[in-house]
């Protein structure tokens, strides 16, 4: 169990916040750089171990600052090579983090909640409740501290996490400026040195933060689709009844205007009798006509709140089938991590539920089981 402290966190700060603090603290603004360097490139948390900088500089520096990472409950390995960590925070409140190694690259799964309040109905993320964003600091912190605990391989300069995809618990457009700044951070030279094309923003299709975040942060974007029709999505994805499809891929398309070669990454989970017939191939193929798209179908995984089935193999590639036939690039995501609970939506932590989400989720269990044929 960590203590909360009133020192501030170096991570919650970008380039220029550092630069700011700094020059606030009578510095020269390059010792954010210095500072960067160690945290992002080198792994190092411990300002004494900044050989740098002066120890009178240390010295303050450690008086009011501080590199907060979140300590690991317990880590998961999985068969597959996958590693799930269950993060705590200060506070108390648990996150997951996922690595996926694959050849060539490492994939990390980053949350930006502690909890959802979208609540959609396949998601166990959702059965949890919620309890407050994630700080800059706390985002961020789950890149240095995979990077840290996988090292860098011997004969590699590259980082362990090559890409970040913010689809770990929450909705991360929910939490705008903190993302946005972790994002920042990610890609920049001085930090993480991810390209943008290597982040992915997943939503659930938040469409005034989609617009806002062309505008500053044009990171690849994913969308999670799961529904071919507003009266099904509206039942799936919730938000869908504030902002429908035609909203939704409008904000899409806006996305990638002007970015030749850009397009958006349609997620939809197959759902054993819901979403998954020829039919509703079909009106998918309509509905994404003139939107720079490919499709990622994902099998439903499974969680013990749940009463949907994934779809079987069978209608995953009749489905898959008709999307390609239209010429949509379309692959299945091969799901990773599940005997670890670490795949798409079964990442739950430890949340501090403020809203009464896990009682309304018992009634609406009951409601969703008029939904499977
Ligand atoms: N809130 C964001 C980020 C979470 S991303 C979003 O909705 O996009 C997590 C991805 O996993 C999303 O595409 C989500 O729809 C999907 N997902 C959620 N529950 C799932 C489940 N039980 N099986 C497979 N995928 C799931």
């Amino acid at each position: 169990m960590q203590t909360e402290t009133d020192k501030i966190n170096l991570l919650d700060l970008n380039q220029q916040g550092l630069k700011d603090f700094f020059i606030q603290m009578g510095e020269k603004p390059f010792r954010a750089t210095q500072v960067m360097k160690w945290v992002y490139h080198e792994g190092v948390v411990d300002i004494q171990q900044m050989t740098n900088l002066s120890k009178v500089l240390r010295d303050q520096l450690d008086s009011m600052a501080e590199i907060r990472l979140p300590e690991c409950v317990t880590e998961h390995p999985s068969a597959d090579g996958t590693r799930k960590w269950v993060l705590e925070m200060a506070d108390g409140n648990r996150i997951e983090t996922v690595f996926i190694p694959e050849k060539g690259r490492g994939t990390l799964c980053v949350s930006s909640q502690v909890g959802c309040t979208l609540n959609c109905t396949f998601c166990s993320t959702a059965t949890q409740g919620f309890n407050r964003n994630l700080s800059t600091g706390d985002i961020i912190a789950q890149v240095v501290f995979a990077n840290r605990t996988i090292g860098v391989k011997e004969g590699r300069a590259e980082l362990p996490v090559t890409n970040v995809v913010m689809m770990g618990m929450g909705e991360p457009l929910m939490n705008f400026d903190n993302v946005i700044r972790a994002m920042e951070i990610m890609n920049d030279d001085i930090g993480c040195g991810i390209s943008k094309r290597r982040i992915t923003l997943s939503t659930s299709g938040v469409v005034p933060m989609m617009l806002r975040m062309r505008e500053v942060c044009d990171v690849s974007l994913a969308v999670s689709l799961h529904a071919p029709d507003d009266e099904l999505r509206d039942q799936l994805v919730p938000i869908n009844k504030k902002y429908p499809i035609k909203t939704l891929l409008g904000a899409c398309k806006h996305y990638v205007e002007g970015k030749p070669r850009r397009r958006v990454t349609f997620e939809y989970i197959m759902i054993d009798g819901v979403n998954d017939s020829r039919k509703q191939a079909k009106q998918l193929v309509r509905i994404l006509e003139g939107v720079p798209a490919k499709v990622n179908l994902i099998p439903f995984n499974p969680f013990p709140q749940s009463d949907f089935r994934r779809s079987t193999a069978e209608a995953i590639q009749a489905f898959q089938d008709v999307l390609v036939a239209s010429g949509l690039t379309t692959i299945v995501r091969k799901t990773r991590g599940d005997d670890i609970d670490a795949a798409c939506g079964q990442l739950v932590g430890k949340v501090h539920d403020r809203t009464r989400r896990q009682q309304k989720m018992q009634q609406q269990k009951i409601n969703v089981r008029g939904l499977m044929q």
